[in-house]
């Protein structure tokens, strides 16, 4: 049986969590029960994944989005439900939100790269001075239709993509969750494709005049890769340590 603060110092060290300055309150956001069997892993922090988590027999939920962003102002609404619900339960809640979307090796942009199977990896992306994503190079150029089918199967997904830019697509840049931001960026550095979990409407005229590709492969899924696979690293840390992946679908 690990201890709470075995894994808490564990996941802060192997994710950063320190180093990366983030509007998300990483590490540690709520303290629940000292020592944990079982880790639940979700996308969202939410009444519905805590209580999936609790009845799944968890003592600590891991989430890309966490209940604290810049801090709580009041303990009232809906901080107040996480807060009952969680302390009342026993739940620690820790959360990695840009720490889990940069990691080299379970970060939600380096597996989606990984599933592309992208050759020639750098990293893309300036987000306010920090650089959370990556391009790179398909082995075999691809059509959209080609790239969208490895997605679908990889990520049981459904991939829309605003088709603007070459038949055949070399260069890949990946952004998870509402990545659209980097667009500018993917085309400025000559990118074939961006590929990005949601988007927002004047993004398609902007693809279009980019001539790029801009695939969306739903914010959601897009987020749901790092924290599987941080929960992968977890199990070999500790062969007596359980995990489960809470899925809380949202539609986006
Ligand atoms: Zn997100």
């Amino acid at each position: 049986m690990a201890s709470r603060d075995d894994i808490v110092s564990f996941l802060d060290d192997f994710l950063k969590i320190n180093d990366i300055s983030d509007k998300s309150i990483n590490g540690l956001q709520v303290q629940g029960t000292d020592r944990i069997t079982r880790i639940g892993l979700a996308t969202d922090a939410a009444l519905a994944t805590y209580r999936k988590a609790v009845d799944a027999g968890c003592q600590m939920l891991v989430v890309h989005h966490g209940l604290i962003w810049d801090g709580i102002r009041s303990v009232t609404g809906r901080n107040f439900d996480h807060l009952k619900f969680l302390i009342g339960n026993g739940l620690n809640l820790y959360a990695a939100h840009l720490p889990l979307d940069l990691h080299a090796e379970v970060g939600n942009n380096a597996v989606l790269a990984g599933m592309a199977g992208l050759s020639k990896i750098k990293p893309f992306g300036d987000y306010y001075g920090i650089t959370i994503g990556y391009s790179g190079t398909l082995k075999t150029p691809a059509t959209v239709a080609e790239l969208e089918a490895v997605y679908a199967r990889q990520l049981d997904c459904t991939p829309r993509t605003l088709a603007f830019g070459p038949e055949k697509i070399s260069t890949v840049a990946i952004i998870s969750g509402g990545g659209t931001g980097l667009l500018e960026e993917a085309i400025t550095r000559k990118m074939d494709c961006l590929v990005t979990g949601e988007g927002t409407h004047e993004k398609f005229h902007q693809a279009a005049e980019g001539r790029i590709h801009l695939m969306y492969l739903g914010h959601y899924k897009s987020e749901t890769v790092g924290v599987k696979a941080l929960g992968e690293v977890l199990k070999q840390r500790w062969s007596d340590l359980d995990t489960v992946f809470i899925d809380e679908p949202t539609g986006f």
